[in-house]
């Protein structure tokens, strides 16, 4: 199978191509795992972090990608989940033990032995994937493959962000950072709670008037000051400074939750600005949202069928997947980035 493929860390930067094409051998279905022949695969801001070593895959080489979406090909011994060409999506968690106290009670994405797609096994940016079929997700009809794969991470995390916020209707939220995750999670507020306001802080101005054309109450730049304090908010971006002026606009009681697999180092000197009164006094809260659980997708891609959630996106071919990381990088976006694989 054709793959775009690392073979070890390095920085994403202009003429750089992080990811080379290769042939690898056509992966085979064991026990009850399904061989799925990829269609298209969204791009993460989690691959970059993978990519420059923040989050680094244990083993090279492998394949990225967790957005993942095609068509049963095969399925093995054990398989009885899916029969051949039913069309299945998989997202960022791979495995998990299925026994601990985490996996018992659901929150199999704080295994001690979660494994994730495209990083502790090959995901799909390639042809080709294999998987257990209880971590494969039927995708509802009325999504084309492009449509749904990037709900598979950025709206299955941005659903479970959301909970976790624990938000109610009425209240404000807060979004720090209007990418993939974001835009998907201001379209669930819309739906799920009409009366919020939602207030979006974003460093472009491209941004923030996609924010406001999708419905936010208020956009705004990150060191702005919004009209109202807000009850929660999720921050999605790989930074310090909007943790740091996001907990002081907070509600007394309010809660921050942190969207981000890993932050980068570039501006931890904004923690030093961190002052006890003016952020964590009077029992505000900060939490981060680790991994995604099964039932976060499924629940999600439910949701999201009714609403319906359709996100925006482009694409590019396989081949072409360095400039799309290299585009997230430089956060050159407008939605979500989908390679299209067949
Ligand atoms: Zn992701
Ligand atoms: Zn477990």
């Amino acid at each position: 199978m054709k793959a775009m493929v690392l073979q070890g860390s390095s920085q994403v930067t202009s003429g750089q191509r992080p990811l080379i094409e290769a042939t690898l051998p056509d992966p085979e279905p064991k026990a009850s795992e399904i061989l799925v022949r990829v269609s298209a695969c969204g791009v993460c801001h989690t691959e970059l972090d993978e990519i420059e070593g923040r989050t680094p895959p244990p083993h090279f080489p492998v394949v990225l990608g967790h957005q993942v979406v095609g068509r049963v090909e095969a399925c093995g011994p054990e398989a009885r989940r899916f029969q051949t060409g039913d069309r299945v999506g998989i997202g960022w968690i791979f495995s998990a033990c299925g026994h601990c106290q985490f996996c018992r009670a659901g929150n199999e994405n704080l295994c001690p032995e979660f494994r994730a797609t495209g990083r502790d096994a090959n995901g799909g940016y390639a042809e080709l994937i294999t998987i257990r079929d209880d971590f494969a997700y039927a995708i509802p009809e009325v999504f084309t493959d492009a449509e749904a794969a990037p709900l598979l991470c950025a709206g299955a995390i941005g659903y479970r962000s959301l909970r976790l916020t624990g938000m109610k209707d009425g209240q404000v939220l807060g979004l720090t950072g209007f990418g993939a995750s974001a835009h998907l999670v201001l379209k669930m507020v819309r739906h799920r709670f009409p009366s919020a306001g939602v207030f979006v802080f974003a460093r472009s101005e491209r941004e923030r008037a996609f924010a406001l054309e999708l419905g936010a109450s208020w956009a705004g730049d990150t060191a702005d000051i919004p009209p109202e304090q807000l009850d929660s908010a999720i921050d999605t971006t790989p930074v310090w400074k909007p943790v740091i002026e996001t907990l002081a606009h907070l509600v007394p009681g309010g809660r921050l939750v942190v969207n981000a697999i890993r932050k980068e180092n570039t501006d931890q000197d904004e923690l030093t600005r961190l002052d006890y009164s003016a952020h964590l006094w009077m029992e505000k809260e900060i939490k981060s949202v680790a991994n995604v659980a099964r039932a976060d997708i499924s629940e999600f891609l439910e949701l999201a069928a009714e609403i319906p959630i359709k996100p925006e996106f482009e694409e590019f071919p396989l081949a072409e997947a360095n400039a799309a990381l290299q585009e997230l990088k430089a956060r050159k976006i407008r939605g979500a980035k989908v390679l299209r694989i067949a």
